[in-house]
């Protein structure tokens, strides 16, 4: 069996390793991967930490080089990363295939931006004097992702912490580190040098702390839930460093009645359960006014009913397992506290068993439903959504924003006045219109709001605002 090591300083590190298992054939280890320890954690920082001087100084035709190189090497190898994605996460090959396509192209823009970094040159108020403002690396940058999305989010803060100049030291979930093992990889064959970029893969209470309690690490870019996020948070202002947190969401879809029923079917059935619903923008509050309700339920039962929950990587699949044992669990258990809390069970919410053994979940659909249930206050993370019936738009707009969350909403309507006023009064840091609630293209800034997030955007060139930090610099003619 393959064991994967960690990167620290341009060497590959070994250690005690653990198996990364198949959600969709719990039988089936992919590759045995290393669990750093402190000390792994300690040596990456350092490592980082030493090579910022040069790497933040280094020519941007270099960073530009190795991000596009990046770039290329995954398109390349976009069939096995999706693979290898659908494999350790769960997700279903066309899933995997453009999540990993996603990562390209993200690195292919912020090629581009290494080459793009502007600043501004202004006339001061005093005769004679100029001023300067520009952009710097910040620093060693720490980088904590999730398991949901393996290689997109580890892509979408590594390409900007590299492109902008500072030193990287990246941790994994440990459920899923085999996609951030081969972007990593990929990179480092790119040509960066030593300590540049360094990979500890393990667990949260041991790696992230130590990276979350180290003064060398300048900001820390972090994705998860809300919980790690408010831990990260307290000691990061203890140490007045950077940071930056995305985390749940517990997103609204507004259905009103003159929306196009198949494209509100479509968006849904997408938004809430595609990704076996394990996104942060996923539409797990759909909120549907009176006229179109009784269609739209008996559309959205018909659609699931022909979907195929199935192994991520068979052909036909629709929907794959949950991540694991434990997020099946809770996606059990928030199926009974819906029950017991008075919603009705529309559809799905069985455990289902295929050819190979997995976490296998039909798509539970919840109607009777009110927005105080826990169903709809907290994030399950998985393929359940409830029905929230409401008598008009005004209802639909105060129920969507009645949450603690604020990251994605949508609406589907035909009516322009409704469309606007939505995208003008939602709460939500990304709005769609006709569209699910999931996903924003990679030129383009993606956060939210609320409990959602905290501090600057990612992605696109809104990335700047926390890979680099201004300077404003005076000069006088003498
Ligand atoms: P967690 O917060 O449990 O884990 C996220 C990462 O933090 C993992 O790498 C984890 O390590 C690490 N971690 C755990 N404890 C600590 C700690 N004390 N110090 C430092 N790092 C730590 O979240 P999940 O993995 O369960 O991810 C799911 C969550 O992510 C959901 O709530 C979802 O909404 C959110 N999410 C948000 C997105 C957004 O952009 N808003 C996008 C995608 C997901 P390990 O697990 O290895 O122990």
């Amino acid at each position: 069996m393959t064991v994967f090591n960690n990167l620290i300083a341009g060497e590959w590190v070994g250690g005690d390793a653990t198996d990364n298992i198949n959600p969709s054939d719990s039988d089936t280890v992919i590759g045995r991967y290393v669990r750093g320890s402190k000390a792994d954690a300690k040596n990456a920082i350092a490592a980082a930490k030493a090579a910022f001087p040069a790497w933040s100084r280094s020519n941007p035709m270099a960073r530009h080089a190795v991000l596009r190189k990046a770039a290329d090497e995954i398109t390349a190898r976009k069939e096995e990363l999706g693979h290898l994605l659908a494999s350790e996460e769960g997700k279903t090959l066309a899933e995997g295939i453009g999540e990993t396509v996603r990562a390209a192209q993200i690195f292919d823009f912020f090629a581009g931006e290494a080459l793009r970094l502007a600043g501004e040159v202004l006339p001061s108020v005093r005769p004679g004097v100029t001023v300067e403002i520009t952009r710097e690396a910040v620093g060693v940058v720490g980088l904590i992702t999730p398991w949901n999305f393996p290689i997109a989010i580890p892509a979408w803060k590594l390409a900007p912490a590299l492109c902008y100049g500072n030193t990287v030291v990246i941790k994994p979930a440990d459920l899923t580190p085999g996609c951030t093992w081969a972007l990593v990889d990929i990179l480092h064959r790119a040509g960066l040098p030593e300590g540049v970029l360094n990979l500890v893969m393990g667990r949260g209470s041991v790696v992230g702390e130590t990276i979350v309690q180290s003064p060398d690490v300048d900001a820390i870019s972090f994705t998860g839930s809300v919980g790690t996020g408010s831990k990260i948070a307290e000691a990061s202002v203890r140490q007045m460093r950077k940071f930056q947190l995305e985390m749940g969401g517990k997103n609204p879809l507004v259905v009103l009645d003159d929306a196009d029923l198949d494209v509100a079917v479509d968006c849904a059935v997408n938004g809430a359960f595609f990704s076996t619903g394990q996104r942060c923008t996923a539409s797990s509050r759909l909120i549907v006014t009176d006229a179109i309700h009784d269609r739209f339920v008996a559309a959205v039962i018909a659609r699931l009913g022909g979907l195929t929950v199935d192994n991520a990587v068979k052909d036909g699949t629709d929907i794959g397992p949950v991540v694991d044992q434990s997020q099946l669990d809770q996606d059990m258990e928030y199926i009974e506290v819906a029950r017991g809390e008075g919603a009705k069970l529309a559809f799905g919410g069985e455990r289902l068993n295929r050819e190979t053994p997995g976490f296998y979940l039909q798509p539970a659909l919840f109607t009777e439903t009110t927005n105080a249930m826990r169903l709809n206050r907290e994030e399950v993370f998985g393929p359940v959504a409830g029905v929230i019936r409401v008598k008009d738009y005004d209802e639909a707009l105060s129920v969507a924003n009645d949450t603690a969350f604020g990251l994605s909403a949508g609406i589907c309507t035909a009516s322009l006045k409704h469309a606007c006023d939505f995208k003008r009064n939602s709460e939500a840091g990304m709005v769609m219109v006709n569209l699910p609630t999931a996903g924003v293209d990679f030129h383009v800034p993606f956060g939210g709001r609320k409990g959602s997030s905290y501090g600057a955007r990612e992605q696109g060139r809104y990335a700047a605002e926390f890979y680099t930090t201004v300077k404003t610099a005076y000069q006088s003619a003498g």
